[in-house]
């Protein structure tokens, strides 16, 4: 990225790669899949005291289409697996996955049949948070892990989606 230092003017140069990846790592809307105790705790992650809106990813939606970020915190169970695919299918590209805290990551302690052994034997994870559960601290540092990915992406990753691609 280049700046005008001259004092004829105020722009900059930069990459258009780098100008989407800026933005996008700096408004990340999150939407959280809480099903059990982790999900509880991500809920202290928006308060005050520990403040995601410092990172640009306070606009937590429900939605999937309107959501970048999809943060599974809690155990899933295998009837719920079909659940969450279909909601990471929804969210558009480009998205990111977190899978916080050893049951969504692991199965945890619910070493079970009834339960999912690791969600990412059905969605790809690209950032997992340890702890049973993890504090708020490790939940931003994840979410710093996902900012750093962004920061290395690339729009020509992502294809078009299919309307835009046949006109
Ligand atoms: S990892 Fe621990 S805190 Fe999180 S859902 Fe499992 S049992 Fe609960």
């Amino acid at each position: 990225m280049g700046v005008d230092r001259s004092g004829r003017g105020d722009w900059l140069t930069t990459r258009v790669d780098a100008l989407a990846n800026w933005a996008r790592k700096n408004s990340l809307w999150p939407m959280p899949f809480g099903t059990a105790c982790c999900g509880i705790e991500f809920m202290s992650v928006m308060t005050s005291r520990h403040d995601i809106a410092r990172f640009g990813a306070e606009a937590i939606r429900f939605s999937p289409r309107q959501s970048d970020l999809l943060l599974v915190a809690g155990r899933i169970a295998i009837k719920m697996m079909p659940v969450l695919t279909r909601i990471y299918e929804q969210m558009p590209e480009p998205k990111w996955v977190i899978s916080m805290g050893a049951c969504a990551s692991s199965g945890g302690v619910f070493d079970t049949y009834s339960v999912i052994q690791g969600i990412d034997n059905f969605i790809p994870v690209d950032v997992y948070i340890p702890g049973c559960p993890p504090r708020p601290e490790a939940i931003l540092d994840g979410l710093i892990a996902i900012q750093k990915l962004i920061k290395q992406d690339s729009l020509s990753h992502y294809k078009p989606p299919l309307e835009e691609a046949s006109t």
